[in-house]
């Protein structure tokens, strides 16, 4: 591959005005000391807050800064297609990274080291979270049911945090798909890809834009975007439930042929149609996660809005 000199720095941003200034002092002095051509993105995510002035002011005239603001909140993943959209074309390479600095931007040259020996997307795999017991523990036992459940290989533990080829970026853009699971999508493209492990660090400031909700949707897209498993097992289960049936009939006949008349127990009927019931509604809402998928992705409807771009200190209005 050829060599990388130059690189965009991806940031998508939501309500971020407590981490903004700290992250442009880090984003200015990486320029200064690396011997990489840097290009920072922003994408205001349709801020409520002052995310959107604090950019423009902070980067307005300066040719090393960009920005792209949506016409309203998208969510992260929309908001990094955005971005990755509006690439400068002399870009080599884009290095995505949340705006709240969990993710070191100083990493940069490492990554960038790796990419040179020959692959197109380094990932960051988190050894260390400091974050709550709670969340570390579904993270982590998240990723290996998606390990399990996925048609891809997809890198256990890897988020976002990447650095990604020019090549990559151009597939990535080409992919039509409503729902955008990235870190999926960026496993399917395939080319060489290989992980750097690193520690991530607490926010630097403010609140997670990520509520249990939009959790639990990323988790259910990587899922339910990249597997047929969930749909299979209704058909497994019913398959099992229908055997179990038979071999319960058949023990029956049998003792009332051999042995007199049974008692069958209420209990066991009641149990039955809870049992069985429950089976359906559960099967009847994997199906729907699917149709759901199929519901948005039919309308074609554009992935996000753009209001306005400031392109390389430049003000462009949609
Ligand atoms: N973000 C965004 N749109 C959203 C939610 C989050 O652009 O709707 C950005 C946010 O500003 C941050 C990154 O995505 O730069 C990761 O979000 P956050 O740190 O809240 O997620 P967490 O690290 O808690 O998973
Ligand atoms: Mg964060």
């Amino acid at each position: 591959m050829a060599e990388i000199k130059e690189i965009t720095i991806l940031i998508p941003l939501y309500n971020e005005v407590a981490v903004l200034p700290e992250l442009i002092n880090r984003l200015e002095s990486l320029m200064v000391q690396t011997k990489l051509e840097i290009d920072v993105m922003f994408v205001d995510d349709g801020s409520t807050d002052d995310t959107a002035t604090i950019i423009q002011r902070a980067i307005f005239d300066k040719e090393k800064f960009s920005a792209i603001f949506l016409s309203r909140n998208f969510g992260h993943a929309k908001a990094l297609t955005a971005g990755l959209a509006n690439i400068n074309e002399a870009t080599d390479a884009v290095f995505i990274i949340d705006g709240d600095l969990q993710d070191p931007p100083e990493l940069l040259e490492n990554f960038a080291i790796k990419m040179g020996e020959g692959f197109d997307v380094v990932y960051g795999i988190r050894n260390k979270r400091k974050e709550g017991y709670f969340k570390k523990l579904s993270y982590k036992y998240y990723y290996r049911l998606l390990k399990q459940f996925a048609n891809i290989k997809i890198p256990l533990d890897a988020g976002d945090f990447s650095l990604i080829s020019k090549r990559v970026v151009k597939q990535l853009n080409s992919l039509p798909e409503e729902s955008r699971y990235l870190r999926g999508l960026r496993s399917w493209i395939g080319f060489n890809q290989c992980g750097i492990e690193y520690d991530r660090d607490k926010r630097n400031a403010g609140n997670s834009k990520y509520g249990i909700s939009s959790l639990f949707k990323l988790a259910s897209n990587g899922i339910f975007n990249f597997s047929e498993l969930p749909i299979r097992l209704i058909g497994m289960v019913g398959f099992t439930t229908i055997i179990i049936s038979i071999v319960y009939l058949i023990i029956i006949l049998f003792k009332k042929m051999f042995f007199g008349t049974v008692p069958e127990g209420f209990t066991t009927l009641i149990f039955a149609i809870v049992l069985f019931s429950g089976v359906q509604l559960f099967s009847i809402g994997i199906l729907g996660e699917y149709i759901l998928r199929i519901f948005f992705q039919v309308k074609q409807r554009p992935l996000y809005i753009v209001k306005s771009k400031i392109l390389r200190g430049k003000v462009i209005n949609e």
